[in-house]
């Protein structure tokens, strides 16, 4: 199945990071390579350089007529539309468009392929899970979406034992052969809806991870969201739940087995065995998405032969990725944490079911429009204090009206210095903005690494 490129004529369209790694792998078996973007030579800059130095083609700005029907290949990074009219044509005048991903795993359909979908905590799972199986001794290539793409790992399979995968929904629209030992969708919510026609169309492009999956592998997903359970009835290979609550949203499918949260952890009942009890009590998975997120990473791991010990090494040791409930310093029994990827109002709904009582929440930027009344709510109780930054921070403020006391700061600077004063020990300082935040920063890591430089100086 591994196709033989030697000197075939291959277009990579997109030249963002995984067009990019795409190309190199082409290359590297030997491809006569055209990099195609749209974006001007300019603006490419260095990138396109560096290819023309290389010796690939490159071609920019609009698609030039006839040029993907003269290919043998067309390789569309996720970026990239397949409804595009000039991929459409090329498709029915039989050239094979593939993602660089289907590119990829032709080269690595030998090895262990865990594939993570969903809205959200796809990153999050996918690095937990890659934990797990690095815990479990196993050379482990954890990518994607995430980090590097999987394209990386094609250039040199042999170093590898396993692959943990995240994978977008525009991913999955380039998916031909891609089969995934275990798979997962691990939620689904409202998103994209500028690239898909509906909800049921995000979902069919989700669903895309269960479909080459034959004897042997499995499925993953979550038992407390319907619309997950309802794609995963498309499924041909056993079919495992996780819920924070053990009783499934919805009848189907049969689940082969469950992962249920209990207090302090979560308990996997397989089918026909005893059972298995895991304990979770890393600071870098609190939270109740966290704990599905866990019971995911788990039942991926335990499905794919990791140990139980293995894996309970991993959910200890998980180290938690940057921006998502960071824990960034303890000072005088003060916690500061850094949600900063939480750009939009349902992540800091998620956040603040994180914690019981007493937190300071800096919140602003460049809002999306959404309510903030949610937030409003889910505090009641436990937020003592609200510290107001960027462009929608008077939107913010209103919302919050009644509530608790606000505190208008503007910068991240200032939030921080006021919250220093106003927070008592015991208390949370929670950086979780709500809005994205190209109003003050380049992005939401920008953002995020100011706070932790201005938590570090204090
Ligand atoms: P993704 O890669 O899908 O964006 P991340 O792991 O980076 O996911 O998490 C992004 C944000 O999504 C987190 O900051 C948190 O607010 C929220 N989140 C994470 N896991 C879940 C989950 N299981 N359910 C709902 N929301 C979640």
């Amino acid at each position: 199945m591994t196709p033989d490129l030697k000197d075939r004529k291959v277009v990579v369209y997109g030249l963002a990071k995984s067009g990019l790694a795409a190309i190199r792998l082409l290359r590297a078996q030997g491809a006569r390579v055209t990099a195609l973007d749209a974006r001007t030579e300019e603006a490419l800059g260095e990138t396109g350089r560096e290819l023309k130095a290389q010796g690939v083609t490159l071609v920019t700005g609009p698609t030039p007529p006839g040029l993907l029907e003269s290919q043998q290949l067309v390789v569309v990074s996720p970026g990239v539309p397949l409804a595009l009219p000039e991929i459409q044509k090329a498709r029915a005048a039989g050239v094979p468009v593939w993602g660089e991903v289907e590119l990829a795993w032709r080269y690595l359909s030998h090895l262990p392929f865990i594939g993570i979908t969903g809205t959200n905590g796809k990153s999050t799972t996918t690095a937990l899970t890659g934990e797990l199986f690095s815990r479990s001794g196993r050379r482990t290539f954890v990518g994607g979406n995430l980090g590097r793409p999987l394209a990386e790992a094609a250039l040199s399979p042999g170093d590898w034992e396993a692959l943990v995968v995240e994978l977008s929904s525009f991913q999955l629209e380039g998916i031909d052969s891609l089969r995934p030992r275990g798979s997962t969708i691990l939620n689904l919510t409202p998103d994209h809806i500028d690239r898909y026609a509906s909800h049921e169309a995000y979902g069919e492009a989700k669903a895309r991870i269960f479909r080459n999956q034959a004897q042997g592998d499995f499925v993953v997903v979550n038992a407390d969201d319907a619309h997950v359970l309802r794609l995963a009835e498309a499924a041909k290979v056993p079919v495992y739940g996780f819920s924070l609550t053990g009783r499934p949203v919805a009848a189907a499918p049969t689940l082969a087995g469950m992962a249920v949260a209990q207090p302090g952890g979560f308990r996997f009942e397989g089918a026909g065995d005893k059972g298995e009890t895991f304990t979770l009590t890393n600071r870098a998975l609190r939270g109740a998405h966290n704990a599905q997120n866990a019971m995911a990473a788990a039942l991926l791991a335990r499905l794919a032969g990791v140990a139980h010990e293995a894996v309970q090494a991993g959910l200890d040791s998980y180290p938690g990725l940057p921006h998502r409930l960071e824990s960034v310093r303890v000072l005088d029994g003060v916690e500061w944490v850094n949600d900063s990827k939480a750009t939009n109002v349902d992540s800091v709904l998620v956040a603040l079911r994180a914690f019981q009582k007493d937190v300071l929440l800096i919140a602003g930027g460049k809002g999306k429009g959404a309510p903030y009344q949610p937030m409003v709510d889910e505090g009641r109780g436990k937020v003592k204090g609200v510290l107001t930054i960027g462009q929608d921070a008077g939107t913010i403020a209103q919302a919050y009206e009644g509530s608790c006391p606000v505190y208008a700061c503007e910068t991240l600077a200032e939030a921080v210095r006021r919250a220093r004063a106003l927070a008592r020990s015991g208390d949370t300082v929670l950086l979780s903005p709500a809005c994205a935040s190209y109003d003050q920063f380049q992005n939401f890591e920008h953002r995020g690494d100011t706070f932790k430089r201005l938590v570090g100086e204090l």
